[in-house]
């Protein structure tokens, strides 16, 4: 499978159409933003680590039940994936109150929740990403009601899975962002990615945090954390 010409650059990728219509190439940079483009940066590896990463939970998820855009990874940073129509939202799961949560209504970063809570954003970096409820969805026809149904159900059982999984490797599973896409036949799957950088992962023990958080708030150690991360998943 060749790259025939950039269809897209995102702050994380580069996405490639190819010879068939319905396959692209994404292509992980090692480039980091964070702050919605505010603050730039790189971390080493970070492509690589996270494209493997992506990959190895989309392979699990899809054991579990849970369909991905994934077809095949073919090199370090590159995994041919199914062409979608993104649906324009970040489907948010939180376990533990952190981030964007903890401020908004003034808890301490670390608060259990006594259930799982499910944020929908508007994906436009034009506007910050607002946070959109059902309502908003349904009047601005980013999704059908059934199809919101799916994705609710979908980014549920992906926290089960993942938060199961990742237990055992002594990692919490804080929060989380997911994307979600149409195929040309109409079916929803899971897209984009799953990694550090759109994951909270904190150390069991230690509570050390292990994703992009050392990366926003200037904390060093981000190389060394995602790796950290690629070894308890991939065993290297
Ligand atoms: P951003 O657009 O936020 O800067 P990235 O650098 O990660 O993010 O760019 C990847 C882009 O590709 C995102 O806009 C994402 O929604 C989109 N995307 C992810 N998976 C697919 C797919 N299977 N088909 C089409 N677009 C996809
Ligand atoms: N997230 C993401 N991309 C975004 C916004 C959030 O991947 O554009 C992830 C983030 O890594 C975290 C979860 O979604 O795991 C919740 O993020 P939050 O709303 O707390 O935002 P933040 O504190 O990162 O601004």
């Amino acid at each position: 499978m060749q790259k025939v010409s950039q269809l897209y650059e995102g702050k994380a990728k580069k996405v490639w159409v190819t010879e068939d219509p319905e396959l692209l190439i994404v292509d992980y940079k090692d480039d980091a933003t964070a702050g919605n483009g505010a603050k730039k940066g790189t971390i080493h590896d970070k492509g690589i680590i996270n494209n493997r990463v992506t990959n190895h939970l989309m392979k699990l998820l899809e054991k579990e039940g849970v369909p991905t855009h994934l077809v095949e990874e073919i090199s370090d940073r590159e995994t041919i994936v199914k062409k979608v129509t993104i649906v324009p939202l970040e489907v948010i799961v939180r376990n533990i109150a952190a981030g964007s949560l903890a401020k908004r209504l003034g808890l301490e970063e670390g608060t259990p929740l006594h259930k799982t809570v499910l944020e929908y954003c508007y994906k436009d970096d034009a506007l910050g990403d607002p946070m959109v409820n059902e309502y908003h969805i349904m009047a601005m026809e980013w999704c059908t009601k059934e199809e919101l149904d799916l994705i609710a159900k979908y980014a549920l059982k992906v926290n089960e899975v993942l938060s199961a999984y990742l237990k055992d490797l002594n990692i919490e599973l804080i929060d989380f962002k997911l994307e979600f896409g149409k195929l040309s036949d109409g079916t929803i799957v899971l897209a984009d990615e799953i990694s550090p950088d759109t994951c909270r992962f904190w150390d069991s023990v230690t509570k050390e945090k292990l994703d992009k958080d050392r990366f926003r708030r200037d904390m060093g150690g981000e190389e060394d954390a995602y790796k950290e991360v690629m070894k308890r998943l991939l065993g290297e």
